[in-house]
């Protein structure tokens, strides 16, 4: 996907602040953080959503929450935090690259939005 952000971002053309990095995956600080820590991990494959999630590529998924899971210890988040994806034009997706916003160091509400 040429004109994908996050596709550029997989491919170091445009920069962004790598927190963690590995064969599949890739996790940067969010440009306009919501909360003191406010991550996006996403696949280095471009898949546009969850909806176009299937058997063929959802080892992925696996591996960003272990991903996940892992940055909650780094960060210090012993209180918790929150994975959001936001899927499509009704889940308010921006950039259609699928990613998970990882988001910590304040309580956030529910339901959001
Ligand atoms: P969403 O609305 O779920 O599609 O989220 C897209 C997120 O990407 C927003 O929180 C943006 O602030 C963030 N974002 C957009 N461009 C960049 C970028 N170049 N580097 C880091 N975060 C970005
Ligand atoms: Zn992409």
């Amino acid at each position: 996907m040429d004109d994908c952000i996050f596709c550029k971002i997989v491919k170091g053309e445009i920069p962004a602040k790598k927190v963690y990095e590995d064969d599949t995956v890739v996790a940067f600080h969010d440009l306009e953080p919501q909360a003191p820590v406010h991550v996006l991990i996403i696949p280095k494959e471009h898949i546009c959503c969850a909806a176009a999630v299937d058997e063929t590529n959802s080892a992925v998924i696996a591996h960003i929450f272990e991903v996940a899971a892992k940055l909650g210890k780094e960060f210090g988040l012993d209180k918790g935090y929150r994975i959001v994806n936001n899927c499509g034009e009704d889940g308010g997706q921006t950039v259609k690259h699928l990613h998970f916003h990882f988001m910590g160091g304040r309580a956030f509400t529910w339901p959001a939005g």
